[in-house]
């Protein structure tokens, strides 16, 4: 279980985050730490070599002055005085022969290097050289150099006060190191939880949405950061989910009851005449109803399968030549005599010669329902107003207007889905497609539908449609 939980975590962006920011301010520290440890090194390596310079020099003045006998009590006298474990001094010849010294019981493994005898004789001024004994803690530091003709002065100096320090710097390094670490990982784990809090609060949303609780939201921050971004989206595509989702609540309901009155009316009619014992013409009716009734409902079926294809773009258009002017003109005078029994005005202004490509059968339906709708929700005595237009240089602009109920303006921006029905059109007859077929017939032929209106006074429909393409007659 914690193993699991454990192997969650190591895959998460926080622990991610949290061991960069760590490594990476480890490293920095570390980088500066060692630039500072090499920089007092480097310091305390040359004060040693000075200082072996100067002792070099010191006795070349003694030998000059006072000669070699001098030089060998100073030897002895500087190595008591500073400490036969600290220092020693070898006078050699340049054939490397020892032939004077300090006390050398503490240093009696340090050899005369030939190598470095060789480099003096060489021209060298000084050579210098770090040794590590085996049987001493710290190391030392060794010079050779010419105090006089034919004399070289070997002398070396512990190096435990340089080797302490180092020993000392190395644990203070590796402690703070350590606590460094710890407190950047700290303050990057910090860092990242804050940071990532968003992101965990719209997980945390993700989870508690489920088909019924569609209304939750991420809080917003307003911060106006990434996180606050990705919040805002996500609420936004929630919003779009729910209003998918009760569309297609509502759809399946609406189809539901669109389907079950025909079908229940079917049944009821079957049933009264099995009961009546009717004669031949009470069957031959039963069947003509029933014929109706399915044809309905085959046509409601088959607008809804065109509808869907056609907005998921998956119909493809029977494209061919289509003079809309004749379109609207046949359209028109198929429907003037409906319009005349409901003593409506029929005004059509259609220029003669627009064409566009598209497929003459939809456009044909999609002209029918918006004449159908303006002649079922005009009441007697109203006007029709259609014009078709050439709408820029190859377009068409096709109106259909009346003077009719209206529609309630909180109810137009639904008229385009499938099986809305306005509230005054609920006793009328109608499956409430006919606009989503149009407005699905203008997108498939890359143009579009809008609809304005005012209560009572009436309605105005605008569809537009690009002309073909190229076509510079039009
Ligand atoms: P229906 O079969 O009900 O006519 P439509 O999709 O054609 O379905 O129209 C949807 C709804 O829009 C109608 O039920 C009606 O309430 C409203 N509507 C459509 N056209 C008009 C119009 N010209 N005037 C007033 N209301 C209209």
């Amino acid at each position: 279980m914690l193993f699991a939980r454990l192997n969650k975590f190591r895959h998460t962006l926080t622990f991610r985050l949290t061991l960069w920011y760590a490594g990476l301010f480890t490293l920095s520290s570390c980088i500066a730490f060692l630039m500072f440890y090499y920089l007092i090194a480097s310091v305390i390596s040359e004060r040693i070599d000075q200082e072996l310079t100067r002792q070099i020099n010191h006795f070349s003045t003694i030998l000059s002055i006072r000669g070699i006998e001098a030089v060998k009590d100073v030897a002895v006298l500087e190595a008591q005085g500073a400490g036969e474990k600290k220092v020693f001094y070898r006078l050699l010849t340049p054939s490397g022969e020892i032939f004077s010294s300090s006390n050398m019981s503490y240093w009696r493994d340090i050899n005369v290097d030939a190598k470095a005898i060789r480099r003096l004789l060489e021209g060298r001024p000084n050579v210098y050289q770090t040794r590590r004994i085996s049987s001493q803690e710290y190391r030392v530091r060794i010079a050779y150099g010419f105090i006089g003709e034919g004399l070289i002065l070997q002398l070396g100096q512990s190096m435990e006060s340089y080797d302490r320090l180092i020993e000392t710097f190395r644990r203070i390094f590796i402690v703070t190191m350590a606590i460094l670490f710890v407190a950047a990982a700290l303050l990057g784990g910090f860092m990242a939880r804050r940071a990532l809090a968003g992101v965990a609060a719209v997980t945390r949303t993700a989870k508690r949405i489920t088909g019924e609780a569609l209304d939750q939201r991420v809080p917003l921050t307003h911060r106006g950061d990434e996180v606050d971004e990705l919040a805002a989206t996500f609420n936004a595509m929630l919003d779009r989910i729910r209003e998918l989702v009760t569309g297609i609540r509502e759809m399946s309901d609406n189809i539901a009851h669109d389907l079950k009155s025909p079908v229940t009316r079917i049944r009821g009619q079957a049933e009264v005449t099995l009961t009546t014992n009717g004669g031949l013409a009470d069957y031959e009716a039963m069947a003509a109803s029933t014929i109706e009734e399915c044809d309905r409902l085959l046509d409601m079926i088959n607008t809804m399968l065109m509808i869907s294809k056609t907005e998921s773009g998956v119909v493809s258009l029977n494209t061919e030549p289509v003079n809309m002017g004749d379109l609207v003109a046949n359209a028109c005078d198929l429907l003037a005599p409906m319009a005349e029994d409901k003593q409506l005005t029929l005004d059509v202004q259609a220029a003669g010669d627009v064409r566009i490509d598209g497929d003459q059968r939809m456009l044909q339906r999609m002209v029918a329902n918006l004449l159908d709708n303006a002649i079922q929700y005009t009441p007697p005595g109203g006007d029709i107003r259609v014009r078709l237009e050439k709408n820029g240089r190859n377009g068409v602009l096709l109106e259909v207007a009346d003077t009719g109920v209206g529609i309630d303006a909180t109810e137009l921006p639904r008229i385009f889905e499938r099986f809305y029905r306005c509230d005054h059109s609920r006793s009328t007859n109608g499956t409430g497609l006919g606009l989503s077929f149009a407005r699905a017939t203008a997108r498939a032929h890359n143009g579009d539908i809008q609809a304005v209106s005012e209560p009572g006074k009436g309605s105005r429909f605008k569809v537009i449609l690009p002309g073909r393409e190229g076509d510079a007659n039009n």
